[in-house]
């Protein structure tokens, strides 16, 4: 784990990164397995903002077709299968039925889209656009009647804070001091270097760190760093635009999701979601409220609701929502008169000052994370010279060595050596952790070896890892970004889970205090 900054004020840098979602940890990574030092600090937890809030799809985004957007489309649809490759575990292959009926964009439109999508992204192992019966077939059930035939295309499901998590670990492997709940409260230039202030967010402590490179990853808060920290009081470049999902019980059995067309054009998607749930979203709508202020309206609750409804048999109330979440799109300001026609591609803007480099980033995706990262290295090597080559296209992110249809391979080589674990438990480990899960449980041999029990399969022995490798401080780290076990926790179990990290953390505070005090009486022995 990264050591401490406090103990590192001296230390300077090749790279400092301001903010730990896909984008800042994708860079950390990258920068780190290249040779440079890195540094980066997340104000909350990684993935907090944005990239937990996602509709967790990495897709070309058939969508922004019609937009002419064929650069953005070209690069997604090439990093779903790279991306797929590095991080099966928690990555996998998604097919997504478009229903079509009267009124909606014509069939042949969306032939020609979809023969598009197929060719544009070089597919070699994802299966392409089939025409799809939706009367007496088990995809069709859920469906309205008026719902006769569809079209059927691949893309790719992700689990978000995952990625942004597994990033922060093989960033942290590789040498980088990563930290959250640490805030850049103020950056400033001295002898060509940036200086930059943080604050930690729990305990108040302040510390400088010195670096040659800052990369502004702020996401939606990218104009308040500028504002805040670098006092440029005139930045407004991005235009947040929030989109929210909803959470309801089951609604299908199949594993297919839908992508369907609003009355007001707008695209949205029912997802089969964690086992037991199904996902449904998302909004489009300019977020004019503060930045940390991200939750959503009752308003887009019943819009998504009633879109679900033209689609589907099961009426979906306002009260079958059992979990919802918002995410504002941090989009580069182009001037786009509605939300939805604002540029998803990502914009990098750099700046030299007295010898020390700036790099803002502006919007993006998830699945452009890795591509966006190439970028911002390739600025990095510009100003301070090469140190590796490209290397993340062919690599594993941690627990994901395994082969793209392994998961079943996985699950059994768990089983085994794990039997007295639930199916539900292995198939979560497994889907979270990869082949990682067997470093976290290594020899544990029965269920009692795994100590406390939470409730939903989660055993203290997952929950110390959670501390010590993965950065968790909160039980809202634990059940929301490290996991979804959320979803199925009691407010009882919460509490249970919030008193133990209360303790665990009075306990650690306590020692490392013994511990002062005994290395102060041996200075003074
Ligand atoms: P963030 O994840 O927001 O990270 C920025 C981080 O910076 C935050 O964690 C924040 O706490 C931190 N920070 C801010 N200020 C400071 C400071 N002063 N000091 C330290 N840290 C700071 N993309 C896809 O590819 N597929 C999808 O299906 C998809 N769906 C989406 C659906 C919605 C509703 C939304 C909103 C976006 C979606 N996206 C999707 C886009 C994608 O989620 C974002 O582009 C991506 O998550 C942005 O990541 P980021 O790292 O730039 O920002």
């Amino acid at each position: 784990m990264s050591e401490s900054i406090s103990k590192k004020t001296e230390r300077i840098y090749d790279v400092f990164i301001a903010g730990g979602g896909v984008n800042g940890t994708g860079v950390a990574r990258d920068a780190a397995g290249r040779g440079y030092t890195v540094c980066l600090c997340e104000m909350n937890d990684f993935a907090s903002g944005t990239s937990s809030n996602s509709t967790k799809l990495i897709h070309g985004g058939l969508r922004y077709l019609e937009y002419y957007k064929f650069r953005l489309v070209q690069e997604s649809l090439k990093e779903r299968e790279v991306l797929l490759k590095m991080a099966p575990h928690i990555i996998w292959p998604m097919r997504f039925i478009l229903p079509h009926s009267k009124g909606m964009r014509p069939a042949w439109l969306l032939r020609l889209g979809l023969a598009l999508y197929d060719h544009l992204g070089f597919r070699k192992i994802l299966p392409g656009t089939s025409h799809v019966k939706l009367n007496n077939s088990e995809f069709g059930l859920p469906l309205k009647s008026n719902f006769k035939f569809g079209y059927e295309y691949s893309d790719c499901w992700v689990d978000d804070s995952r990625l942004v998590i597994l990033n922060a670990i093989d960033a942290s492997s590789k040498g980088a001091n990563i930290q959250n709940y640490c805030k850049v409260i103020n950056v400033e230039k001295s002898n060509s270097l940036w200086s930059i202030t943080t604050k930690d967010s729990i305990d108040g402590r302040e510390n400088v760190i010195k670096a040659k490179c800052f990369v502004n990853a702020s996401g939606p808060w990218v104009d308040n760093v500028l504002q805040d920290s670098f006092s440029k009081k005139n930045s407004n470049h991005v235009r947040l635009v929030r989109g929210s999902h909803i959470v309801v019980k089951k609604i299908f059995n199949h594993d297919r999701s839908y992508i369907c067309q609003n009355e007001d054009g707008r695209i949205f998607f029912i997802i089969p979601y964690e086992d037991k749930f199904t996902l449904i979203g998302t909004t489009d709508i300019d977020h004019d409220q503060s930045v940390n202020e991200v939750e959503i309206s009752e308003k887009e609750k019943k819009y998504i609701c009633d879109s679900a409804n033209t689609y589907l048999n099961a009426e979906i109330k306002l009260k079958d929502i059992v979990w919802s979440y918002s995410g504002v799109r941090p989009l580069y300001d182009d001037g786009a008169s509605m939300a939805q026609e604002a540029t998803r591609d990502y914009v990098i803007k750099t700046s030299r000052e007295d010898s020390a480099l700036m790099i803002n980033i502006f919007g993006g995706k998830i699945t452009t994370y890795r591509r966006l990262s190439e970028s911002i290295l390739e600025h990095i090597e510009e100003f301070l010279g090469k140190r590796g080559n490209l290397w993340t296209e062919k690599s594993s992110l941690p627990g994901g060595d395994i082969a793209v249809d392994g998961q079943i391979d996985l699950n059994n080589k768990l089983h085994m050596k794990y039997p007295f674990l639930t199916e539900e438990t292995i198939k979560r480990l497994a889907r979270s952790y990869g082949t990682l899960s067997f470093e976290i449980f290594s020899d544990s041999n029965s269920i009692e070896s795994l100590g406390k029990n939470f409730g939903s399969g989660l055993y203290e022995k997952e929950v110390k890892y959670l501390i010590i490798k993965e950065w968790s401080r909160t039980s809202d780290d634990i059940l929301f970004r490290r996991s979804k076990l959320g979803l199925s926790f009691s407010k009882e179990e919460i509490k249970r889970l919030d008193q133990y990290l209360d303790d665990f953390f009075k306990t650690k505070k306590s020692n490392s205090n013994n511990n002062k005090l005994t290395s102060n009486i041996a200075e003074t022995a």
